[in-house]
C-alpha cells in the first residue's frame, strides 16, 4: 500500500456494551497507530428499533469522544414496513423474557438486518477511500460475537467470511471486514474492555436493554446475558445496580 494512502476504520455501533467496548478498543489501538483519530469513523443504524435509548447512548458517546463529525446515524426506517415480524420492530410482538438459548429469542431476529447495515457500511467506507488523491483502504469493524451464534444466523463465522469474501469482491480489496470479537462470548469481550482500560462505570454509557424503560428491565434476554458477562469477571454492572434495592 502506498505509505501517503490513509486507511479508515469505520465502526458499527450500536451503543450496546459489545459495540462498545469494541469502538473503545479499536480507537486505542487507531490512536496508538496514528496518533489521533483523523480517520477513524463511525456508523449506527435507526432500523425503527422499539425505542431510540440504544441510539441516544450512541450519540452522547461518540460525542463525549469527539467523532461527532465522523459519526453518521442512517435513517432506515423507511424499510421498517418491510421488517416486521420481530419482536425488536413490531411493537404488539413482546419482548421474550429468559435467555438466548430459548426457542422464543428468535422473536428479537430481525429479517435481514446485518445484511442491510454491512451493505451500507461498505458503500460507505469505499466512499471514504475515494476522497483523497491516493486512494485509501478501509476496514469495516463489526460486533458479532459467539454468544449471538445460536440464535443470529447473521453473526456466525460462516456468514461473516462469506461477507468478507463479498467485500473483497465489491470493492476490489480495498474495503475489508472485521469482527474482531468473533470468537468471544461477552464476558470475553469485557475482558477486552479492560485491557485497554474500561472500568465497570463506563458501562453505565452503555444500553443493552431491547426495552425502552428508564433502568435496563433486568429480565429480557439481553439483560441477562449481560448480567452473567459481569458476574464472570467479579464486575457490577451499573445498569443493573437497582437490583440491589429489592427486597428479599
Ligand atoms: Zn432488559
Amino acid at each position: 500500500m502506498d505509505a501517503k494512502a490513509p486507511h479508515h476504520d469505520l465502526v458499527i455501533y450500536s451503543g450496546g456494551m459489545d459495540s462498545f467496548t469494541l469502538l473503545h478498543v479499536l480507537a486505542f489501538h487507531h490512536r496508538r497507530r496514528c496518533g489521533n483519530l483523523d480517520n477513524f469513523h463511525v456508523i449506527s443504524f435507526d432500523y425503527g428499533q422499539r425505542h431510540s435509548k440504544e441510539l441516544e447512548y450512541a450519540r452522547k458517546e461518540t460525542l463525549r469522544l469527539g467523532l461527532s463529525p465522523r459519526h453518521h446515524v442512517v435513517d432506515l426506517r423507511v424499510l421498517s414496513p418491510l421488517l416486521q415480524g420481530s419482536a425488536l420492530t413490531t411493537p404488539h410482538i413482546p419482548v421474550p423474557e429468559g435467555h438466548y438459548a430459548a426457542e422464543s429469542m428468535r422473536r428479537t431476529v430481525v429479517p435481514g438486518r446485518n445484511t442491510i447495515m454491512l451493505a451500507i457500511a461498505m458503500a460507505y467506507a469505499e466512499s471514504l477511500t475515494l476522497r483523497e488523491s491516493v486512494r485509501g483502504r478501509a476496514t469495516v469493524h463489526y460486533g458479532a460475537h459467539a454468544g449471538d451464534h445460536h440464535i443470529y444466523p447473521d453473526c456466525r463465522p460462516d456468514y461473516i467470511d462469506a461477507m468478507r469474501v463479498a467485500y473483497q469482491q465489491a470493492t476490489d480489496g480495498h474495503v475489508s471486514l472485521m469482527a474482531l470479537f468473533g470468537d468471544l462470548d461477552k464476558a470475553g469481550i469485557l475482558r477486552e474492555g479492560r485491557a485497554v482500560g474500561l472500568v465497570p462505570d463506563d458501562y453505565a454509557r452503555t444500553w443493552t436493554c431491547y426495552k425502552g424503560q428508564e433502568m435496563a428491565c433486568g429480565v429480557c434476554g439481553s439483560c441477562n446475558e449481560r448480567r452473567e458477562a459481569f458476574q464472570a469477571l467479579g464486575w457490577e454492572d451499573p445498569a443493573l445496580a437497582w437490583e440491589k434495592d429489592l427486597p428479599g
